[in-house]
């Protein structure tokens, strides 16, 4: 009776959909609100630092004077805290995971120079 059960279990796995996925051959489809890494839009960053100030791991670091924007991509737990107390809406949690390193990875973004003073007023 089992290996007609069994049997019967090995026709159907046959011809069902795998369930598994065939990773890396076909790459991971990841869902629209998966939190996978924040981006900054840094022509829009003011470097306020509230971001760096409510991350609850220091993964953020502000440079007003460099003007940078600094983010430890290993130590971020994809929280969300920073795009949600960003005053000018700049960061966002894509749904991409950071590639696996052995290297603790850090992005550092620049913001572009503020134009001339006549021509912004000019805009
Ligand atoms: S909170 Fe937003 S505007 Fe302020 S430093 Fe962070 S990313 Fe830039
Ligand atoms: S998502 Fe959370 S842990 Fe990651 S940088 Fe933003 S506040 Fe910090």
């Amino acid at each position: 009776m089992a290996i007609l059960k069994i049997g019967k279990m090995i026709m159907g796995s046959l011809f069902k959909k795998p369930a598994t996925l065939m990773y890396p051959v076909i790459p991971r489809q990841w869902q629209e609100k998966t939190r996978g890494h924040i981006e900054v839009v840094m022509a829009d960053c003011i470097l306020c630092g509230i971001c760096a100030r409510k991350c609850p791991t220091d993964a953020i670091t502000v440079a007003k004077d460099a003007r940078t924007w600094t983010i430890q991509r290993m130590q971020c737990v994809q929280c969300s805290c920073c795009v949600e107390v960003c005053p000018k809406k700049c960061l966002t949690n894509k749904n991409e995971y950071t590639a696996p390193d052995t290297r603790k990875i850090v992005d550092s973004y620049e913001k572009p120079a503020d134009p001339p003073a006549a021509e912004a007023g000019r805009a």
